[in-house]
């Protein structure tokens, strides 16, 4: 796919668990109310994937979902964003 196709595609954002021997990232779709898991690359290698996402086909299991027709892109919550994630979580314990 080229950069000019990925436009207009939607990107989700997950986390990245590299406990088990394959990575896999969660990302929250906002259609079927559940987390969608992917399969996950150890390391981005081109520039691309790391600034547009991975282009994935949907997991929704909800039909009307509009995912369904050219899936999603995902992108990793960068470690900025994990330190926010983290930081406001701290604030409403
Ligand atoms: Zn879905």
């Amino acid at each position: 796919m080229t950069t000019k196709e990925l436009k207009g595609i939607p990107v989700l954002k997950g986390f990245v668990d590299r406990s088990g021997r394959v990575p896999t990232i969660s990302v929250w779709c906002p259609f079927c109310k559940e987390f969608h898991i992917h399969g996950w690359p150890k390391s981005l290698e081109t520039f691309n994937a790391q600034k547009y996402g991975q282009h994935r086909v949907a997991h929704c299991t909800n039909q009307e979902s509009p995912f369904k027709n050219r899936g999603y892109l995902i992108k990793e919550f960068t470690k900025k964003e994990y330190a926010e994630i983290s930081r406001r979580k701290n604030e409403c314990q």
